[in-house]
């Protein structure tokens, strides 16, 4: 295998294209123990995130994906992004600083948060960022003030019937209805609307979310062409899914959406449209491994003692402490909704983050095969609303992460690339480690040369 350096300290793992992502785990894991490790650390793979490019252009081609860095701003998705070509959603100073370090360009970026600090507006002026989100009428006077030029998107609130993951409705996004006194107000202060945009909740679970609020936001393009507005941008925002066992397909939404934007946003209306997604592109590249730090075994009552039933129930005949939790990555569990399904197994547990608070649970009541202390859990699809927020609290590191990708796609990425340092020999030893999440199973298999 070879390594290529990647900037800011992060060097990439190139492996060859058929390896099963199990394996390269196991190869982790097994260079941790060898290690004498135990950290929790993520394994991310950079060539999911350009597959996962390349499914949009070729399923939505007339749609320019703005990456919302708020889903996970790490230094090498950004980067990879970039050299992708894609846009990005920024929804604050840092989020924009971070990008234009990279060399985009200041046209790449959407400042797509409706309710900004003066000083972001100031700064997004200074670094001429001039396409930005509002949706209520002091946003106008502050932006009025800070960044008279810039090309403002009115959000607006998609119908809501829908099921989503996170709804977003509740606090972004004007009524219809009240779109016609914004835009007014705009045009009295002499401020350039260019176009409408919508965020239909983060994982969605309806397709046709997308359909109704096109069809809302072409009943608002024509309320601004009555008042002389000439809107040329559409931003369907983000809550594409991020991975398989999403509740609908993005080949399921790209389907319903193209036909929405050809009825209502033909190619020859001449209209830009862009999308904010952030789960899709990273959410399945990600995968968390956390290490068994403590195992404790519950005393089983009779179960006709309420008591300790329902101590069984919260805590399983197992609880076992691990090294990342609900304050670290886990915070996807308070934040993001989020939730670790799991097939049952053998022994009814609980696991546990690393702190000290009784609030740090990561999974209650179910089913794994017995572990022992020092064995890693591997979580899949932790990509999204993950490493963003996870703290230190009770002074946890957060965990470290290792990329890696497939010679073929890094290739066709980096055609020139200079040629790689080559990394230390494979690891072929044989480990049984147990992934949990979304398919918990025992993974118990020989590691092969590479
Ligand atoms: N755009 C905006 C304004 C958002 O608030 C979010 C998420 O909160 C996104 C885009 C990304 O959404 P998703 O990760 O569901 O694609």
């Amino acid at each position: 295998m070879n390594s290529v350096n990647y900037g800011k300290g992060c060097s990439v793992q190139l492996h060859s294209s058929n390896k099963p992502a199990i394996e390269l785990v196991q190869e982790k894991v097994a260079e941790m123990e060898l290690q004498h490790r135990e950290d929790a650390f993520f394994l991310a793979d950079l060539g999911d995130i350009a597959k996962k490019y390349e499914k949009w252009t070729e399923l939505l081609p007339r749609v320019e994906p703005f990456y919302a860095v708020k889903c996970n701003q790490d230094h090498a998705v950004l980067k990879l992004l970039a050299q992708l070509g894609t846009g990005f959603d920024c929804a604050s100073k840092d989020e924009i600083a971070r990008v234009l370090k990279l060399g985009v360009s200041p046209s790449r970026i959407v400042f797509a948060n409706p309710c900004k600090q003066k000083s972001f507006i100031r700064y997004a002026a200074k670094s001429d960022v001039d396409l930005m989100t509002f949706d209520n009428e002091a946003e106008l006077y502050k932006i009025k003030v800070a960044f008279p030029t810039a090309r403002l998107v009115l959000r607006i609130l998609p119908p809501a019937n829908f099921k989503v993951q996170c709804e977003l409705g509740n606090k972004f996004g004007c009524h219809p209805h009240e779109a016609r006194s914004l835009l007014a107000k705009a045009q009295e202060l002499d401020l350039n609307v260019v176009g409408i945009s919508f965020h239909v909740g983060s994982g969605v679970a309806e397709a046709e979310a997308f359909s109704a609020a096109v069809k809302t936001a072409a009943g608002v393009f024509d309320t601004g062409a009555k008042m002389g507005f000439n809107f040329d941008l559409l931003d369907i925002g983000g809550g594409f899914p991020g991975h398989a066992d999403a509740p609908i397909t993005f080949e399921e939404i790209a389907t319903v959406l193209n036909e929405s934007l050809n009825k209502y946003f033909p190619p020859k209306r001449n209209v830009r449209i862009i999308a904010e997604p952030g789960r899709f592109f990273v959410a399945s590249a990600f995968s968390l491994c956390v290490n068994v730090i403590a195992k404790r075994t519950v005393c089983i009552g009779s179960p006709e003692d309420d008591g300790e039933e329902k101590d069984v129930k919260d805590k399983g005949a197992f609880m076992y402490y691990v090294n990342d939790g609900v304050y670290g990555s886990f915070n996807c569990l308070l934040y993001d909704h989020a939730e670790a399904p799991v097939n049952p197994m053998e022994f009814r547990c609980s696991v546990w983050g690393p702190t000290c608070d009784g609030l740090d649970q990561i999974l209650k009541d179910i089913k794994l095969p017995e572990l022992s202390v020092g064995d890693y859990l591997n979580f899949p699809d932790m990509g999204a609303y993950t490493v963003c927020a996870g703290s230190t609290f009770n002074g946890m590191p957060r965990p470290d992460c290792f990329y890696h990708c497939s010679e073929t796609i890094w290739n066709r990425l980096y055609p020139d690339r200079p040629k790689g340092q080559e990394a230390s020999s494979p690891i072929t030893k044989s480990l049984p480690i147990m992934k949990a999440g979304h398919q918990l199973e025992k993974v118990d298999i020989d590691l092969l040369p590479a």
